[in-house]
């Protein structure tokens, strides 16, 4: 192939994503208002899907044996260039994680480098990954081997200011449930075991171990079950909670200093303990030369993103675990102004904004000029490769 005129197709796909802009900004506000939580995202995949499949690119729905994922690809050969499209949204608060403004910006960037393609070598893959908040989708797809072969995977995250290299944590998820048995709670009380009052010496277990945990790592959780009525002592009680560190080692420690609280409150009150971890939510590892490219593109639209801020984290992302398989990158583009927290429900409202479309706008056409800088340059591919390896 002869030497491909980056500058050109960068410029293209630009237009591409701004002529797409009606139905672009249609496709995202309509999943904000139907906001699905995970692995039921049913509307916001289909409605994605069907709108690759009417660009003209075969869609194969179900992907990796999720109901709700799907995968389109075009182009031939090597290299491949994943772009994710993540839809999920959260309990009580809708969008207030912008989803829905990711998963379009991942759709229109990968049609408009589709529409490039025949300028480039290589293929481009756009995956419809379900369940990033709860459920660690991406590693239930990796598994499926949709991630073999892939060069390098992007997608961007909606956020409260632009940041090329966030920090975002390691994370497991901890189910717990406590047997104790049922009396009356007023007749008969010494005949109950208290499986309410487990959780909540539990509860406060954890929190006294917060104080002398590392000020990175953070352990917080949820009661899903406290009883059913005040005149019955509680025979169940369940709760959902969260451990998190950028430190793998340190996570396993936390790991077991939290289940302590939990097998010291069933001691104390003699109920029995369930307790089941989750698979680990890896740390995301910002792959530098690709990130150097995606803030590149990024600065000539018109946006300079900033290197992380020290001391601040956004959580956790099963896009951690794509990177811990292949080069990656997760930058934070800003739809609001500082300050405003994500899972919020004013994240939730800036989602649905005219500045957060014009963002989601800029990203999928950053996402496209990234994917033509790694299909056009084989030195970035085998850059992004090496620093890959140098990171592990
Ligand atoms: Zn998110």
């Amino acid at each position: 192939m002869e030497r491909v005129d980056s500058a050109a197709l960068k410029a293209k796909v630009v237009e591409r994503v701004a002529a797409r802009r009606t139905d672009l900004d249609a496709l995202s506000l309509a999943i904000h208002a139907k906001p699905e939580l995970s692995f039921e995202e049913r509307f916001a995949s289909k409605s994605l899907a069907d709108y690759v499949a009417t660009s003209g690119a075969a869609v194969t729905r179900g992907a990796g044996g999720l109901e709700t994922a799907f995968v389109s690809e075009s182009g031939k050969g090597g290299p491949l260039v994943a772009i994710l499209a993540e839809y999920d949204a959260l309990p009580g608060v809708g969008h207030g994680c912008g989803h829905n403004l990711m998963g379009t910006a991942s759709v229109a960037a990968y049609l408009a480098v589709r529409e490039v393609l025949d300028g480039l070598p290589g293929r481009v893959r756009l995956i419809g990954t379900p369940a990033e908040e709860r459920g660690n989708g991406k590693a239930i797809l990796i598994k499926a081997g949709l991630f073999k072969d892939v060069d390098a995977a992007m997608m961007f995250h909606a956020g409260d200011r632009d940041e090329i290299d966030p920090l975002m944590l390691a994370m497991v998820n901890l189910d717990v449930e406590f047997r104790g048995k049922a009396a009356h709670a007023a007749a008969e009380p010494h005949a109950g075991v208290n499986a309410l009052d487990a959780l909540l010496l539990a509860m406060g277990s954890v929190s006294a171990l917060r104080q002398v945990v590392r000020t990175d790592s953070r352990i917080h959780g949820i009661i899903t079950d406290g009883g059913l009525a005040p005149n019955i002592i509680p025979e169940r009680s369940a709760a959902r909670f969260m451990v998190r560190s950028p430190d793998n080692a340190y996570l396993n420690e936390l790991k077991t200093r939290v289940l302590a609280c939990f097998q010291g409150a069933a001691t104390a009150t003699g109920c029995e303990l369930k307790a089941s971890w989750s698979e680990t939510c890896e740390r995301v590892t910002t792959n530098a030369p690709l990130a150097e490219a995606f803030s590149r593109n990024a600065k000539s639209l018109g946006r300079t993103l900033d290197p992380r801020r020290q001391g601040d984290t956004h959580g956790s992302t099963d896009m951690g675990n794509v990177m811990s398989v292949v080069p990656g990158i997760h930058p934070f583009l800003a739809i609001c102004d500082d300050g405003v927290p994500g899972h919020s429900h004013a994240f939730t409202q800036a989602a649905a904004t005219p500045r957060a479309l014009e963002t989601m706008r800029l990203a999928a056409a950053a996402l496209a000029q990234t994917a033509i800088d790694v299909l056009a340059d084989p030195s970035l591919v085998r850059r992004a490769r090496e620093a890959f390896d140098g990171g592990r």
